[in-house]
């Protein structure tokens, strides 16, 4: 049944108008797509660049403007109808309308989901205080940007990317910082020993105090404003301010609300479709069925998957197969990463970690699945044929750094 109060009508609605979202306006064009597009956003800015936010943008080296994905003529000038500073608050996939809590209805003949996620909060006693930050929207970032001046004190809870680029940032520009992880090493989720241990050294030597296996257990504050952070073993850390990198949960209750399937993150079939007829999910939020059947959170994922949603729609059906890669950059350090290293069985450190340049390779089976490459482009470039052709290689030629990687033989036998 149509609401009464049916605001616009749409041929495609995509609810999301970060990196997902916005290529997904960008490819329904390039593909020939001519009916009306409305790009959903909750943030109020016009699509911009998430990764820069814990490096350039919260350094002071980048400013906003820089950070736009797409000038700001050229939404308009493909007739993308930008509604932003909407959240999407109920989806009802009989009626084929998305409900914003705006009150607004539109309704749509294609749904595009690429909602993303919202920052893991904490949920320890005094996680509700003022002077706790998590970095995942401008808006986050703002506020962190404004108290740093009055801020020397900063502890980081969460040892992955996002808590690593901020604690490199925050030395840079001379703050006191420590790092607060549960587990046993920064990075235990997404890379494999030789990469968390190098950057443990890189960190501690310029002075970051990282503080492993440490849970935390509560948060003091005075006056309602944080001030100690006190460990699960009674340890208590002065702050100033806390920054909080601990993941994120997909974007995805008015879709599971509206029937579609999936708990951590939507399922989609190789084309980015829901169980729900003509809804589209991708991006942070969209978990394929096949393959490793895993969330992938990268840039890269969001604006491929965004691509094989439009060529879907617009009756092109080529299944999502891209070669995912992602980067991180960390004071002077830039690692770049190609393939997924999930399930890997061995590693193969290519290089010594002591010059700063060096790649870790990761292999299942005797196949390479992945590379983490430290300040090392070369093998980024070449190790993508290496990952692509899930090649065998003899584990000391892949060690071997006297010779390329693209002139390594493979493995007869
Ligand atoms: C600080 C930081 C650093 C990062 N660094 C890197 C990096 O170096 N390399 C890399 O590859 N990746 C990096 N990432 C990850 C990368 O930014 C994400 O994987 C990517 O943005 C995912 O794109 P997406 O479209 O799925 O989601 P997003 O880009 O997050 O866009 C989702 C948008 O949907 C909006 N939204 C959510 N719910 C609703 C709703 N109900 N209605 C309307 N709008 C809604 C959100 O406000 C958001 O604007 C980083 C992420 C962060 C936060």
């Amino acid at each position: 049944m149509t609401p009464d109060n049916l605001t616009r009508s749409f041929d495609c609605v995509i609810v999301g108008a970060g990196h997902g979202g916005s290529q997904t306006a960008a490819a329904l064009r390039q593909s020939g797509f001519t009916g009306s597009i409305a790009l959903i956003g909750a943030e109020p800015e016009i699509p911009y660049d998430r990764p820069s936010l814990s490096k350039d943008y919260l350094a002071g080296k980048k400013t906003f403007d820089r950070m736009h994905l797409r000038p700001q003529d050229f939404w308009g000038a493909r007739e993308v109808e930008l509604l932003l500073g909407r959240h999407v608050s109920a989806v009802d996939p009989t009626a084929r309308t998305v409900m914003t809590d705006r009150g607004e209805y539109f309704s749509y003949g294609q749904m595009v989901w690429a909602a993303g996620g919202d920052p893991r909060k904490l949920s320890c006693p005094g996680s509700d205080m003022a002077g706790i930050f998590y970095i995942r929207s401008k808006a986050d970032c703002d506020a962190l940007i404004n108290v740093l001046p009055d801020a020397q004190r900063i502890v980081i809870i969460g040892g992955g990317y996002v808590g690593l680029e901020a604690a490199a940032v925050f030395r840079e520009i001379g703050k006191d910082v420590t790092l607060v992880e549960s587990l046993d090493r920064v990075l235990a989720r997404v890379a494999g020993e030789p990469i968390s241990r190098f950057y443990e050294n890189e960190h501690r030597a310029r002075g970051v105090d990282i503080r492993l296996n440490s849970n935390v257990a509560s948060l003091e504050g005075v006056n309602g404003r944080v001030s100690n952070v006190i460990l699960a073993s009674g340890g208590r850390i002065a702050a100033d301010i806390v920054v909080v990198g601990i993941g994120i949960i997909p974007s995805v209750g008015p879709l599971i609300a509206a029937g579609a399937e999936g708990a951590n993150g939507i399922d989609v079939d190789p084309f980015c479709r829901t169980s729900l007829p003509d809804i589209y999910c991708i991006g942070d939020c969209a978990r394929l069925k096949n393959g490793a059947g895993i969330r992938i959170e990268s840039v890269q994922n969001a604006t491929d998957q965004a691509t094989t949603a439009a060529k879907a729609i617009c009756g092109e059906l080529r299944a999502y197969d891209a070669m995912p890669w992602f980067w991180s950059n960390q004071y002077d350090l830039k690692m770049q990463t190609v393939g997924l290293n999930f399930g890997f069985d061995s590693v193969v450190t290519r290089g010594d970690p002591v010059s700063r340049s060096f790649s870790v390779i990761y292999l299942k089976n005797g196949a390479v699945l992945a590379l983490d490459c430290i300040n090392s482009p070369r093998d980024y470039v070449q190790g993508r044929k290496l990952v692509d052709s899930a090649a065998r290689i003899d584990p000391a030629a892949l060690a071997n750094t006297s010779r390329q990687l693209k002139e390594i033989d493979l493995v007869t036998s």
